[in-house]
């Protein structure tokens, strides 16, 4: 279904798009999350591709009209984009184009249409345009799905988070060395070593702060959990067997969480009840 380059860079999220559209559960609204607006531009289009393609099934042929006007971004129906006014001084979405939008979305299509905004977040997408977009994306249309893009989701609106299924796109690592390499896990806060709470209060307490952490941070759940292990397998290897055995086999359990895309902070309070001595 997706190209090479992006099965090997970010299997993860092939293979979690892959399986909603192969069970027909694809959500009505995703909110990419990463630096790469390239990328997120690539699995925009190959959506598309895939959705209205008009001789394959599942692949996209790169042959017929379609799979070529997308990916040229020259679609008018099946990949419509929602871009910032650059001309405007705040330079924003206008309300106008959103008023455009919500009437396309109104007349029937024989297109599958994906609707994509490149700069979502609260700046570019005023307070204004905002609820005239809320109610489409919570009663989206037959045939529609939107895709909002941005770099950090600490400044998407809630509502919209609420609404849509977040997809971290971060390049896949193949070790704990390799990440920390990429620098896609900051390892510099103290407040995220100590792991093991005394009793329950102490638990939700760490878990209600280190989420919090998280969402100031901007780091990414995995990234999280990777460097609780990275700070505290080899110290706990000698000290502590016991502690390190069962940091070890949470830590697995809460990661394979986050694969399934599980909501973090559930993982979050998972991890440290179990953690809890
Ligand atoms: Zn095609």
């Amino acid at each position: 279904m997706f190209p090479n380059n992006l099965q090997t860079n970010y299997p993860e999220v092939v293979k979690f798009l892959t399986n909603a559209i192969l069970k027909g559960q694809l959500a009505n609204s995703y909110v990419f999350i990463g630096k790469d607006s390239d990328v997120i531009l690539k699995f925009t289009k190959v959506l598309a591709k895939i959705l209205n393609c008009k001789k394959n099934k599942n692949i996209p042929c790169e042959q017929c009209t379609n799979c070529k006007w997308i990916e040229r971004n020259e679609h008018p129906q099946a990949l419509i984009t929602v871009s910032p006014d650059p001309e405007s001084k705040k330079e924003q979405i206008k309300i106008d184009n959103i008023r455009e939008l919500l009437n396309t979305l109104n007349t029937t299509s024989e297109y599958f249409r994906v609707i994509y905004f490149p700069s979502s977040s609260l700046q570019f997408l005023p307070s204004d345009s905002c609820n005239l977009l809320l109610k489409t994306v919570e009663e989206t249309p037959e045939r529609t799905v939107f895709i909002f893009a941005n770099q950090s989701r600490n400044d998407i609106l809630g509502t919209i988070l609420s609404r849509s299924q977040t997809i971290y796109i971060n390049q896949k690592c193949n070790s704990i060395q390799e990440s920390i390499k990429s620098n896609q896990i900051n390892l510099s806060n103290d407040d995220f070593t100590e792991c093991f709470p005394k009793n329950l209060k102490d638990s939700l307490e760490k878990a209600k702060k280190t989420y919090e952490l998280i969402q100031k941070n901007e780091t990414n759940i995995k990234d999280y959990l990777m460097s609780l292990a990275v700070q505290n397998y080899d110290p706990l290897k000698y000290k502590n067997q016991k502690q390190y055995c069962l940091l070890y086999t949470n830590l697995t359990r809460a990661y394979l969480k986050t694969k399934s895309f599980m909501q973090s902070k559930i993982v979050i309070e998972d991890l440290f009840l179990s953690l809890t001595q």
